[in-house]
């Protein structure tokens, strides 16, 4: 029988009545001769309520309250589910990250894990009882509590399934699997029996919520099988591992982030040692920039323009507030309504014509591109945001990534539906 880590997402645990669910799931695995550890997130909407009282109180909250405040989500739902599983007869410990190990280094808000101490956990099972540990967060070496970055909850469980040398890192979510690209904007997206670490990790890291890409890339590291799969039905649903007979497909799927911004330096002298200094400036004052564009230059000037998290651009504007003067440039300006759209495959390296039809088919539809950047292994476009979904369904069909049936949503409701559709923006 297997050693499981099941882990069940805000949604799934968003009410009383689903986290009883949650728990009849985890008995009925104990019934099946299954042993099983449960990870938790906080339940619907919880960190962002407790974002929002934070920004109510300070309009800077030190990293390491927040991190504090933000850690007690997880905490509401571990104890409750383990009440649940209690009051079904089955013993169960509710664990913070600190007291099941999870080690962190101290970058508050998007911790790395460093290290599992699997002692509780594994004495938790040994008595027999279900442990349940508080996903998203950890300890660092000063015994300060970090958490993992949005969606972290993923790389708690992932972490915790390596830690204890668990057979499958089950993550149980609100969609029945990973599907071609999110079924929610394009319904007749299909979904995948099984897809590559390296697949996933890309569609990730190009904005697909599904799983948090730092899991992929733990697990992808330690060879952790993930199966992705709904918390309201039993069908299978999605192996993330690695496969030598897996088919490499040109196209795996499709990606769309509206997490970031573009900003555009217009006017700048065209000589050498001004990017360096504008993308050395950014850099240190911790701007991730994205795609980077260069116009051509016309009478010794020109313009960049670069992409960033919309969660850096105060950072970028502080930055650009302050060396456009002695730069000698004349103005930026802040694009916030994009959306950059991926097409992800392992097969596109050795398949060319990828970025042609892509062009020709956003072309076709009157969707303008204002950026590209390209991987071996992705292509990625930035549009408006407002024309996002469209270029996604567009090109799904393009790349014949169609099904026949249309995805059906079952258990949310439509303000739940709809808080998913803003994420990320
Ligand atoms: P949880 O709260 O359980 O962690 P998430 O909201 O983080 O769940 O992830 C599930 C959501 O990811 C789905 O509701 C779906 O809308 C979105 N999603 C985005 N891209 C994909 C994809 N390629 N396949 C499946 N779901 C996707
Ligand atoms: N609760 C955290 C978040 O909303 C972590 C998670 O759900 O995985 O980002
Ligand atoms: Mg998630």
């Amino acid at each position: 029988m297997a050693l499981i880590v099941a882990k069940f997402g805000g949604t799934s645990v968003a009410s009383p009545e689903r986290i009883k669910n949650v728990a009849r799931r985890l008995v009925r695995m104990r019934q099946d001769g299954h042993s099983v550890v449960a990870v938790v997130s906080a339940m619907g909407k919880t960190t962002d309520e407790l974002m929002g009282l934070a920004s109510a109180v300070s309009s800077q909250p030190p990293a390491r309250e927040l991190d504090r405040l933000l850690s007690t989500g997880e905490q509401v739902s571990m104890t409750l589910l383990a009440m649940a599983l209690e009051n079904l007869g089955y013993r169960a410990l509710s664990f913070t990250g600190r007291q099941a190990g999870i080690e962190t280094d101290s970058s508050h808000r998007q911790a790395k894990i460093i290290k599992v101490h699997n002692e509780r956990i594994m004495e938790a099972l040994e008595a027999g009882a279900i442990p349940v540990v508080a996903g998203f967060q950890g300890i660092d070496a000063a015994g300060d509590i970090t958490t993992l970055g949005r969606g972290g909850s993923d790389t708690t469980a992932v972490a915790v399934a390596w830690g204890i040398g668990a057979d499958v890192c089950e993550i149980y979510s609100d969609v029945d699997g990973v599907y071609t690209t999110d079924p929610r904007v394009a319904p007749r997206a299909q979904k995948l029996d099984q897809i590559s670490y390296d697949d996933m990790l890309e569609l990730s890291s190009a904005g697909s919520g599904v799983l948090q890409s730092r899991a992929v890339e733990f697990a992808r590291k330690w060879n952790v099988v993930i199966h992705s799969r709904s918390a309201f039905s039993d069908a299978e649903g999605t192996y993330i591992k690695e496969d030598p007979d897996m088919e490499e497909a040109v196209i795996t799927g499709i990606a769309h982030d509206t997490s970031e911004v573009k900003v555009t330096m217009r006017h700048l002298p065209d000589t050498s040692g001004v990017a360096a200094k504008v993308f050395s400036a950014l850099a240190s004052n911790m701007v991730n920039t994205d795609m980077i564009i260069q116009n051509i230059s016309e009478d010794g000037y020109t313009d960049i323009s670069f992409t960033c998290p919309g969660a850096d651009l105060d950072r970028a504007r502080e930055t650009l507030d302050r060396i456009m003067p002695d730069l000698g440039g004349r103005e930026y300006v802040v694009d916030e309504s994009i959306a950059k759209v991926s097409l992800v495959g392992t097969g596109m390296k050795s398949s060319p014509g990828v970025a042609a039809r892509a062009f020709t088919t956003l072309g076709e539809n009157n969707i303008n591109i204002l950026a590209i950047s390209t991987s071996p292994i992705r292509l990625s476009m930035v549009v408006d945001a407002a024309q996002a979904a469209q270029a996604v369904r567009c090109l799904h069909t393009a790349f014949g990534l169609d099904s026949d049936s249309v995805f059906v949503e079952t258990q949310l409701s439509a303000e739940e539906i709809a808080a998913k559709m803003k994420k990320g923006r």
